[in-house]
């Protein structure tokens, strides 16, 4: 039997799912079906990436300890998973491979120490110890090039990570190295034998050029006193085996290369098997997989991944990838709260052009759920459903038209056999298994598309409601609802592995029975739906979605969210109790440090129209509720000075039930302490990476002990005055002032 292994990323486990892990997983979850329907035995990894210096402070963060952590974070990720048929139960993935699994370590060790013994190919030791000093971005966990780094935006500043957005730090420290300029020759005949290891092409020249450009020894280890959450390296426990070596590694002790335990747990043959696979990935992560891991697997005398396979990015609508920090990428629970898992499913794979990026929004997910799903496939199988019922009491007719009754099926257009329509099906089949295997997803589907508005428009020609009226059409009603109740079979199994859940709904309703999985569909012949049969309890498969009720919906969640703040669950139940407790605690020392009758955030009001022109027509911000304007002068607005922050700490200051601490960098060379009483409505981890607005020149203040060296800005909102922090949508230096 032929096999089929395919892998997504193993995400990094020190936050929630997102979009991007949604769609690797779709895609992968896509290919796989595809595969079995076509016959292949087929293995499914996914999984996550569980040390590292960022796992260890996402769990501090959180009071956790780091396995506590990613435990968590697993057990949300499975939740995700499932609610969108991904996971082992509905049919998906085969392995969760997680790195702090006991064989991983084994079998990592097992790789290290191979490449410690190996040469490379120009005759020297694949690792070597050595000094190394760069600027290392802790959440992608990797050292950064100059090209890989927005400039910093002071002198006082590190320079950015250009996928983070977020400053890197300056690592130096001794550790191993892997002599990976060695294999750049051998990385080159690789690509050279096998051009479609890379893909798409524009990613596969990328990786060319850049290893043409020489490649540089890479460091592959970190003292264990920086990064303790990690696989000690073999034989010098003084050292960690650095992230991305580790992680790399997991795609084949999964399947139980380097772990006798683990052969013996998932079959002795299972790597023989299923190695090498498939390794789908978004483009950021494209070098360590075509160039890293590949020269690993030489140096350990592995056979290299079967083809390495790059996706585009989500942008939200102004061409930004989503991100938590910024605040725009779409939230899987509200996806999961207001779609069909199926209609995310479909929009991911019919929106994105595989291989380039693409905008999302949730409207866009919903007009695709609403034209494309209810109106175009969901109303054809409905109203063919509806009629059969209706006008042969639930079972399929017969395809023929008799000799006699030609004549008036050619009256009203309809052709005494269904060649036609059968040969534009099986070209439509052949154009969609084929962009399915070249990735051209969105491509396989607007074939799909492309024929259910052929039969449409057929069914809208021939009109089976007049048809029904006249008993000499009988027969070329029936051939018409054949023919289209036929092409809805070959749909359902084509879409199955995009729609599972859904194309098992209209198999049901076409009154099939045999297992969707194992139906190839090169193997569809016209005519299978057997004259007779009972199609099954007709509902519809994609129900309408009330735009205007939902995209309401949607906005309300969002602006609560946002008023309580980005919590994700996990803070928001973790900490319900805390809240409650500290509620019922007096204390109302620091009320005045956000709320906005204090005259410096009436300034900040008034900040927002400070050209001249517009100060006077503005001027009613500054309103008091009795209607009396104060105004002030350009003067006095002067005064206050007010500057961008980052806040680089925060935690709750014990016995004060309302305060909050931050460290908050006002582009200063020193970091400032800043107090305010927003803690009854912000959970401190939630905050740290946000641009706030400081007054910065505000007389400094000591409260419980702290001296508060400036105010947070924060609307006041509602009879209690609720806080939401000012904050900013676009990326903005810390320290830039507001006028
Ligand atoms: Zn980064």
């Amino acid at each position: 039997m032929k096999s089929f292994y395919v892998t997504t990323p193993i995400y990094y486990a020190n936050s929630l799912p997102h979009m991007g892990h949604l769609y690797t997983t779709v895609v992968a979850d896509c290919l796989t079906r595809h595969k079995r329907q076509r016959g292949y035995e087929t293995c499914f990894l996914t999984g996550t990436d569980e040390h590292g210096l960022n796992i260890a402070r996402a769990a501090e963060r959180n009071g956790r300890t780091p396995k506590e952590q990613v435990d968590y974070i697993v057990g949300e990720m499975e939740k995700m998973f499932a609610a969108f048929g991904l996971d082992r139960e509905s049919g998906g993935y085969d392995i969760f491979m997680r790195t702090t699994e006991p064989f991983h370590y084994e079998g990592a060790s097992t790789f290290w120490r191979r490449v410690a013994n190996g040469k490379t190919p120009k005759g020297r030791d694949n690792i070597f110890k050595d000094f190394y000093e760069g600027w290392f971005c802790a959440p992608c966990g990797t050292f950064k090039t100059d090209e890989e780094l927005a400039p910093a935006a002071s002198e006082t500043e590190a320079p950015r990570c250009l996928i983070h957005e977020t400053t890197v730090d300056r690592v130096s420290e001794e550790g191993y190295f892997f002599r990976l300029s060695d294999y750049d020759e051998a990385l080159l005949e690789l690509y050279d034998s096998r051009t479609d290891f890379i893909r798409p092409e524009a990613r596969r020249n990328e990786v060319l050029s850049f290893v043409r450009g020489g490649l540089q020894d890479t460091s592959i280890s970190r003292l264990r006193s920086s990064v303790g959450w990690a696989i000690p390296v073999p034989e010098d426990p003084a050292h960690t085996v650095y992230i991305w070596f580790d992680a790399l590694i997991n795609y084949i002790t999964a399947l139980g290369w380097g772990s006798e335990a683990r052969r013996a747990e998932v079959g002795p043959e299972k790597f023989e098997k299923f190695w090498p696979g498939l390794h789908l990935i978004g483009k950021d992560i494209l070098r360590q997989h075509a160039i890293l891991w590949p020269a690993m697997l030489l140096a350990a005398g592995v056979e290299p991944p079967r083809a390495v396979v790059a996706h585009g990015m989500w942008l939200d609508q102004t061409g930004r990838k989503g991100s938590k920090t910024l605040g725009n990428a779409l939230e899987l629970p509200m996806l999961i709260r207001h779609f069909q898992p199926d209609a995310v499913r479909y929009f991911l794979l019919r929106e994105m052009a595989f291989g380039q990026d693409c905008k999302v929004d949730y409207e866009a997910i919903l007009e695709r759920a609403n034209s494309d799903l209810a109106s175009g496939l969901g109303n054809l199988a409905s109203r063919t459903l509806t009629m059969l019922n209706r006008y042969f009491d639930g079972t399929v007719p017969s395809p023929e038209i008799s000799e006699e009754r030609r004549l008036y099926a050619k009256r009203v257009g309809v052709g005494s056999d269904a060649q036609d329509l059968a040969s534009s099906l099986e070209l439509v089949r052949d154009q969609f298994v084929q962009s399915v295997e070249d990735f051209a997803f969105h491509r396989a589907l607007e074939a799909v598309w492309g024929m259910i508005a052929r039969v449409d428009k057929f069914i809208s020609d021939a009109k089976p409601w007049e048809l029904a009226k006249s008993e000499e059409q009988r027969e070329t009603l029936g051939a018409v609802l054949y023919r289209s109740a036929e092409t809805l079979r070959w749909m359902a199994v084509l879409l199955f592995p995009f729609m599972p859940e859904s194309a098992r709904a209209l198999w049901r309703q076409l009154g099939q029975s045999s297992e969707l999985e194992r139906l190839d569909p090169t193997k569809l012949v016209w005519g299978g739906l057997a004259e007779g049969t009972r199609i099954g309890e007709v509902s519809p498969i994609f129900p309408r979605i009330d735009k205007a009720k939902t995209m309401a919906e949607i906005e309300k969640e969002i602006a609560q969210r946002n008023e309580k703040d980005s919590a994700p669950p996990e803070h928001s139940s973790e900490h319900s109790g805390t809240h409650a407790t500290q509620a019922a605690v007096p204390g109302s020392e620091t009320a005045s440090e956000v709320k906005p009758e204090q005259p410096p955030q009436r300034g900040a009001t008034e900040a927002e129209a400070a050209t001249p022109a517009t100060a006077t027509s503005n001027a009613h911000a500054v309103a008091t509720p009795e209607g009396v304007v104060n105004y002030i002068t350009i003067d006095d607005f002067v005064k206050v000075e007010m500057r961008v922050g980052e806040i680089l700490t925060a935690e709750r200051v014990p016995k004060a039930d309302k305060l909050l601490r931050f460290t908050v960098d006002v582009g200063e060379a020193q970091p400032r302490q800043i107090l305010a009483g927003i803690a009854q409505h912000y959970e401190p981890e939630t905050l740290i990476g946000r641009k706030i607005a400081v007054v910065s020149n505000l007389q400094p203040r000591k409260l419980r002990g702290f001296e508060s060296q400036g105010m947070v800005l924060a609307a006041s909102v509602g009879d209690e005055g609720r806080p939401v922090l000012a904050t900013f949508t676009e990326d903005v230096p810390n320290g830039a002032r507001l006028k």
